[in-house]
């Protein structure tokens, strides 16, 4: 799950690391209002999305007045703002949030991520912090470091001190940047985060480091602990597909082709997308409907794949080990009717009560493609689609 940059800020606050001080907004004369309460002479507005890149695609603007703090508030509040992360579509801008302008000496990144390889808590940091770390990390790799954290230890003295030395932090300002580093690793355990970055942590010309951004990913498998995480949830910055699906517990991901898939377990998911890559097609989307599907559910993933007007075809291919082969027959039956299916259908089930299954779709009467293994199924509806 992801969350806003200004949202982020204030987790980072609660754990003590310094930010600008800002405020979120939802109009033009609440960005006004905010500025003149923030007081001053420069002001930043910033786009909120769940997506980073925001300063490159013109959601990140600095104001010198009241009326340039009205300007770039009108212009960036509900703009498509593209990014390299939101996709060619872009993402619409809802919330802003104003802050108080920073004295930047110099732009760090920081981050702590959970390594998979070393099965550990990483902390990330380079010198070549702001707009183009992508850069960095691709042609000099060289300039980011990184520490490993023993979970038993935590992040020690020596090792946020490397870190804070390792990209240059001038001499007076090391302590608070070792500070900063310890808080955001504090910050990044104690939220069960999977990403907690700060590009740029800034020194201001007084010697202070401050967050200037803040992005976050928190593990969904520990929501539940993690009641004021969900509280920060923007279901306007998620897929609308995604979140129907999340409710009735399908794990669901739209994609861009035009073969919708519904499949039991997340392995045989991503061996039928490379099934149906391999025969010359692209899926319209993963869904695995889990290893208790019942009719209301097949319904549902129908549904939600059919919403989807690039859908022009559905391969289901189902493995029946806990689940029954006759029980997602009923629901693919139920489904197709309650939807008017209009696409051509592809199915292959195995296992469990196959017989009974495949003899429940072919007395429905409607008009669905046995396949037996999963190339012929990939070969049907590949063709089915063309
Ligand atoms: P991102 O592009 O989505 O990562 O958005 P950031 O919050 O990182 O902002 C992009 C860039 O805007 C930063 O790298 C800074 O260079 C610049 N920026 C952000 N806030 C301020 C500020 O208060 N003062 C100045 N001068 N620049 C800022
Ligand atoms: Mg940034």
């Amino acid at each position: 799950m992801k969350i806003h940059e200004y949202q982020g800020k204030e987790l980072l606050r609660k754990f003590g690391v310094a930010t600008p001080r800002g405020i979120p907004c939802f109009s033009v004369d609440e960005a006004v209002k905010a500025a003149e309460q923030l007081g001053g002479k420069l002001w930043v507005v910033k786009a909120q999305i769940h997506a980073g890149g925001r300063g490159k695609g013109g959601g990140v603007k600095l104001a010198k007045s009241l009326d340039e703090v009205r300007q770039h508030a009108s212009a960036i509040l509900g703009m498509q703002l593209k990014t390299h992360q939101t996709g060619p579509a872009g993402q619409q801008v809802r919330r802003l949030l104003i802050e108080d302008g920073a004295d930047i000496k110099k732009e760090y990144y920081v981050a702590a991520l959970t390594d998979r390889a070393t099965q550990q808590v990483a902390i990330m940091a380079s010198s070549e912090g702001g707009m183009d770390i992508e850069e960095v990390a691709h042609q000099t790799p060289e300039k980011i470091i990184k520490v490993f954290v023993d979970p038993l230890v935590g992040l020690s003295d020596a090792q946020a001190l490397l870190l804070a030395k390792g990209i240059g932090v001038p001499e007076g300002s090391v302590a608070k940047a070792v500070d900063t580093l310890k808080k955001l690793y504090t910050c990044y355990m104690e939220t069960d985060a999977s990403l907690a970055e700060i590009n740029p942590l800034i020194l201001e010309g007084d010697g202070n480091i401050k967050a200037l951004d803040a992005k976050f990913n928190f593990d969904a498998n520990a929501l539940y602990r993690q009641p004021e995480i969900v509280a920060y949830r923007d279901l306007d910055e998620e897929d609308a597909d995604e979140v129907e699906a999340s409710k009735f517990d399908l794990a669901y991901i739209s994609l861009d082709g035009n073969i919708g898939c519904l499949v039991n377990g997340a392995g045989l998911a991503m061996a039928t997308m490379d099934t149906i890559k391999l025969f010359g097609a692209t899926p319209a989307n993963f869904l695995d409907v889990g290893g208790g599907a019942t009719t209301e559910k097949v319904t549902e993933a129908f549904k939600i794949m059919l919403k989807n007007p690039k859908v022009k075809g559905i391969l289901v291919n189902i493995f029946g080990g806990i689940m029954k082969c006759d029980t997602i027959a009923d629901g693919i039956v139920a489904a197709a009717r309650e939807t008017h299916l209009a696409v051509p259908l592809v199915v292959r089930m195995k296992g469990t009560n196959e017989d009974l299954g495949k003899k429940i779709l072919a007395e429905s009467g409607l008009p669905i493609i046995a396949a037996d293994t999963m190339a012929d199924a990939a070969t049907k509806i590949v063709a089915a689609v063309k």
